[in-house]
């Protein structure tokens, strides 16, 4: 972990590269153009030579799923360590399970990554079934929170977080959200119930961050995915890798890249506040790429945003999103239903379809996260609401 990701001028470096394909060479090329800019690959390694990797696996898909981060830059970003001499271990949490059994092994597999470690020599390892340390963090609704040891035991953690959008609120998730996934197993669900609004949970994501602070950041911006993620959404060519030592600049920089004010985003917002990392654009020295140059034009936000803080309360109250469930896509497999955090989801056996308890339901969408058929979405509840959104989407 890196405990002074800025420059002695105060501003935080972070690149900004074109990369147009997951091929593997154009991949490393891009990569390491990125971590030159940034004193090279070798400079992450002055601690030592324990490299744990930490990619955003959400569910069991093949490489390519815009959810996940490219099992290809993965393997792009092992194989550039590897050949700077570091011991490479990947680790994950996946979000979700079913009967009990967490998706992690099945995201590992599915995504290829397990036979990319056995071919490339790096160590994988799940989360869910290894050691964790219970660290105490000062929190209003959290008092301690299992990290997996592995995180805790590198010399540099790197976290490979994918660009994409999230509908609770946040509006993308990236090098912050994705450490999330250094939570083993179902506790990660719990947290949404403990701190159940996002100004509550972001507090816990907030302070997991600060323990667990990447070196280094790299996010798989070469495709991404808009509308409404972080598993809902569409895939959209996006064409730029991302890296710094600081995953909060990291994360303002995505932000910008798809026309969304860095200071929009609460873990940014908060993750600055707290001192974690530089989160406004003038605190920031983006290298490489124009990034004013190379905004995506017309990339799509989830239903969910809102984003004018002064009329934030009534906004919020008239644009409130639901989770509603697609019957014709849903397939029955009862995964949301076991990973709801307060119970609010069932199985209607006489209507023979999920249902969900509106007076229960805390509106975390962990249910449209880990819904492997993306059949639930968020609705907005009024159609004034809708239209309101769509009026202060477009003055941005
Ligand atoms: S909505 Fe999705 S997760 Fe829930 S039962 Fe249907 S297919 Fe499974
Ligand atoms: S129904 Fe979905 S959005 Fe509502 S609390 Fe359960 S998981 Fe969260």
């Amino acid at each position: 972990m890196n405990d002074n990701p800025k420059r002695p001028s105060g501003k935080s470096r972070v690149a900004l590269v074109k990369c147009a394909d997951y091929d593997l060479a154009v991949l490393k090329t891009a990569i390491a153009s990125a971590l030159d800019k940034l004193g090279g690959i070798k400079s992450f390694l002055a601690k030592g030579r324990k490299v744990l990797l930490k990619p955003n696996l959400m569910m069991p898909k093949p490489a390519g799923f815009p959810a996940n981060t490219h099992s290809q830059f993965i393997r792009a970003v092992i194989e550039l360590f590897r050949a700077a001499g570091a011991e490479v271990t990947v680790g994950e949490s996946a979000a979700g399970s079913q009967a009990g059994v967490t998706f992690t092994k099945a995201s590992l597999k599915a995504s290829g990554l397990e036979e990319i470690c056995r071919e490339t020599g790096a160590s994988l390892v799940n989360f869910d079934l290894g050691a964790a340390a219970l660290l105490p963090v000062n929190n209003s609704y959290v008092q301690r929170i299992p990290v997996a040891r592995p995180v805790l035991d590198a010399d540099l953690v790197v976290s490979l977080p994918k660009l994409k959008t999230h509908t609770f609120a946040n509006i993308i998730t990236g090098a912050v959200k994705n450490m999330y996934g250094t939570i083993p197993g179902q506790i990660k669900a719990d947290f949404h119930r403990l701190a159940p609004r996002p100004s509550e949970f972001y507090t816990v994501v907030r302070d997991l961050y600060a323990i667990v602070r990447p070196g280094l950041t790299i996010f798989d911006a070469v495709d991404a995915m808009e509308g409404n993620g972080p598993s809902a959404g569409n895939l959209v060519s996006t064409g730029f890798i991302i890296a710094s030592a600081d995953g909060v600049a990291a994360d303002a920089v995505a932000s910008e890249l798809i026309g969304v004010p860095a200071e929009k985003v609460m873990t940014t917002r908060l993750c600055a506040e707290a001192g974690l990392g530089k989160g406004r654009l003038e605190d920031i020295e983006v290298l490489g790429e124009d990034l004013r140059k190379s905004v995506v034009q017309n990339f799509k936000l989830p239903a969910t945003a809102v984003v004018n803080p002064s009329l934030y309360k009534i906004i919020r109250s008239l644009t409130r999103s639901e989770p509603r469930v697609d019957d014709t896509a849903c397939t029955r497999c009862k995964t949301c239903v076991n990973t709801c955090p307060v119970k609010a989801m069932s199985m209607s056996i006489t209507e023979d379809r999920v249902v969900i308890d509106r007076a229960i339901c805390i509106r975390c969408f962990c249910c449209s996260e880990v819904c492997p058929q993306q059949a639930i979405h968020p609705k907005r509840r009024l159609f004034v609401g809708n239209v309101l959104s769509k009026l202060i989407l477009s003055r941005w």
